[in-house]
């Protein structure tokens, strides 16, 4: 198992995690995401919601805006938490009265300019309910999926059962944060709630567990990186019916990965008890109403990020040089194709290359790089987890060809092998390849030899 100092220090060095405020010092338990860690973190988001939501006819998203009305944090819950009026800072280990703090947010400069953009005293009673709420560390999308119920219902015609998925951030008071990005204050959740008749929650929830685990398979986590861990009764939230975590195998240890709960019908009933407004379902079989029951698969884009990161880390020697490569499924990888000029001086190789990268660009992340030799590019890429390099030399261009007889040199990342493909399928080429069919391709185009 790698450990974290080397994914921390690849992910500054190639542009995919940053610390926060680093010309400052630095803020330990937040981090930025760079160039190819965006484009990374949009890809695990963009897998999510495309396998939930876009692949099911069960399923619709929302995006809830994390200000809420006061009484949606009464109901929730949450808000009796927070009458504990102390919080503990945990780099001093001294403790604040939470009111003291909102106060002090309320009255700084940067807060006061804010202010000004909302007039009102309603205004600012929303905005010190967002300062408690991210103080409380509860920034919580699931409750914006409740209060919605009805709405998605009623405009979506949905039938039970069908889930409501979310992205979003969230804030968590964290005592202890750490462990990179493991767990920060700030970050961003997958969740769905999944709503079903009452007495078919358990098979649901099954289900939903048994999907979560092989969604994380399907992008590359092994196996033995991944378990499910059963909630003890005396761990379970007094709301909950069934908790499970799917676990991975960090650098530090097992530890959470997504948790799924059975939430039973108490978050509709809570909100339909103090809105006053019924969270129904009527059943046209039965004709009755029923309160659905709700099962949360509750995923950490950043975590799952983090997992599939390290999972993807691999050194290898090759000719007696240590190569680092991140093996990451392709619909994962920042970068999918890499072209490079086999010679930067040559005019008509680089005008190729700049041409061929902007045609691919329009269906695949392509990028161009002439900055160092063909083997340093290389290395380059693969520490980034580039699936594909397609490289131009003075045969692609010849003296006086034509497009349509330029030949392309297309290595793959993981084998390392190379197969040499014309223009013209250049691009059916790459739709195999990005299908996962380097083998097929290889053995029609047979391998370059060196
Ligand atoms: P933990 O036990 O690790 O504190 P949790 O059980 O409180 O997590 P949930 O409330 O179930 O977490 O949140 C769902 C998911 O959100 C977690 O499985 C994790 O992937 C992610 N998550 C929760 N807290 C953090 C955090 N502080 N930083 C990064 N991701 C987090």
């Amino acid at each position: 198992m790698v450990d974290m100092d080397k994914i921390v220090s690849l992910c500054k060095r190639r542009g995919f995690i940053f610390q926060s405020s680093e010309i400052y010092g630095g803020l330990g338990s937040a981090w930025d995401y760079g160039p190819l860690g965006v484009e990374f973190k949009n890809n695990v988001k963009r897998l999510w919601w495309r396998d939930n939501v876009h692949l099911r006819d069960d399923m619709v998203g929302l995006d809830a805006a994390i200000t809420m009305h006061p009484k949606v944090w009464e109901a929730s819950g949450h808000l009796a938490s927070f009458s504990d009026p102390f919080t503990g800072c945990a780099d001093c280990g001294r403790h604040y009265r939470a009111d003291q703090i909102i106060d002090a947010i309320w009255n700084s400069r940067w807060f006061r300019a804010f202010n000004k953009m909302l007039e009102g005293p309603a205004a600012k009673k929303d905005i010190q309910k967002a300062v408690e709420n991210w103080i409380q560390g509860e920034g919580k999308k699931p409750q914006g999926t409740f209060v919605n119920f009805d709405n998605v219902l009623q405009s979506m015609r949905k039938k039970l059962p069908f889930g409501i998925a979310q992205i979003g951030k969230s804030f968590r008071n964290e005592i202890t944060p750490g462990n990179f990005t493991f767990r920060t204050r700030e970050f961003e959740q997958m969740e769905i709630e999944f709503f079903v008749v009452p007495g078919t929650d358990e098979e649901w929830h099954q289900r939903w567990i048994d999907e979560r685990f092989v969604w994380y398979e399907k992008y590359g986590i092994r196996k033995e990186n991944i378990r499910l861990r059963e909630h003890e009764k005396d761990e379970l939230a007094h709301y909950a019916k069934r908790c499970v975590d799917i676990e991975y195998l960090f650098p530090m240890g097992w530890s959470e990965l997504e948790g799924i709960a059975n939430r039973t019908d108490y978050d509709l009933k809570q909100h339909s008890q103090y809105s006053g407004k019924a969270l129904e379902y009527f059943d046209e079989e039965t004709k009755q109403k029923l309160v659905p029951y709700v099962i949360e698969p509750a995923a950490g884009a950043d975590r799952s990020a983090l997992a599939f990161l390290v999972d993807a880390y691999h050194e290898e020697e090759v000719r007696g040089e240590k190569r680092v490569v991140l093996k990451l499924h392709r619909d994962l990888a920042p970068v999918k194709i890499a072209v490079l000029p086999l010679l930067k001086k040559n005019d008509r190789i680089v005008e190729t290359a700049k041409k061929r990268c902007a045609d691919l660009r329009k269906r695949w992340y392509a990028v161009y790089d002439d900055t160092a030799s063909i083997g340093r590019l290389y290395r380059r890429q693969d520490e980034v987890g580039t699936p594909f390099c397609v490289t131009v030399d003075v045969q692609t261009v010849g003296d006086d060809k034509s497009p349509a007889d330029e030949k392309f040199t297309i290595r793959d990342r993981d084998t390392m092998e190379q197969v040499r493909v014309s223009m013209a399928s250049l691009e059916s080429i790459m739709d195999e390849l990005m299908a996962g069919k380097w083998a097929e391709v290889a053995q029609v185009h047979g391998i370059k030899k060196d």
